[in-house]
C-alpha cells in the first residue's frame, strides 16, 4: 500500500521555484481513500505564509472528487523520505471524517502509525456534533 502511495508522490515531488516569492513541490503527499483512489498534492511555500502543505493539496483533490474517507497517507521530501504531517494537516485529515483517525500514516521509512496516535485528546471527541 505505501509502496504505491510513495510511487504516486514521487511522480509529483520536486522543488520548483516559481519566482522570488513562491516555490512548490519540496514535499509531495499521496493518500488512499476508502473507495480505493489515490490523490496527490504538493507543498506550496510562499512569502507571507500564504502556502500550504502537500497533504492539504491532496485533501483538496480528494474533496473535489467527492470523497472524504482515507485509509492511508504519506508525504515525502525530495529524497523520497517520508515526513510526518504537521499539526494542521493532522487536524484537517480528521475533520474530513472521524474514521480517518484509523488511517495509517507512514511517518518515517517503514514506520507506520494511525492518525489517532498522532492526534491524541482530539477536541472533537465527546462533543455533541455530527462527528
Ligand atoms: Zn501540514
Amino acid at each position: 500500500m505505501f509502496k504505491d502511495l510513495k510511487k504516486a508522490a514521487s511522480e509529483v515531488v520536486g522543488r520548483r521555484e516559481v519566482n522570488d516569492f513562491i516555490e512548490v513541490g519540496s514535499v509531495a503527499a499521496a493518500l488512499l481513500t476508502a473507495d480505493g483512489n489515490i490523490y496527490t498534492g504538493i507543498s506550496i511555500d510562499s512569502a507571507c505564509s500564504l502556502g500550504f502543505c502537500a497533504e492539504h493539496g491532496a485533501v483538496a483533490e480528494m474533496l473535489k472528487a467527492g470523497e472524504n474517507k482515507i485509509v492511508a497517507c504519506v508525504a515525502i521530501d525530495g529524497t523520497g523520505t517520508p515526513v510526518p504531517p504537521c499539526g494542521r494537516c493532522r487536524e484537517l485529515l480528521t475533520q474530513c471524517d472521524s474514521s480517518n483517525k484509523d488511517a495509517q500514516m507512514e511517518v518515517a521509512e517503514g514506520k507506520c502509525v494511525t492518525l489517532r496516535d498522532l492526534l491524541p485528546e482530539d477536541w472533537k471527541t465527546g462533543q455533541d456534533r455530527n462527528y
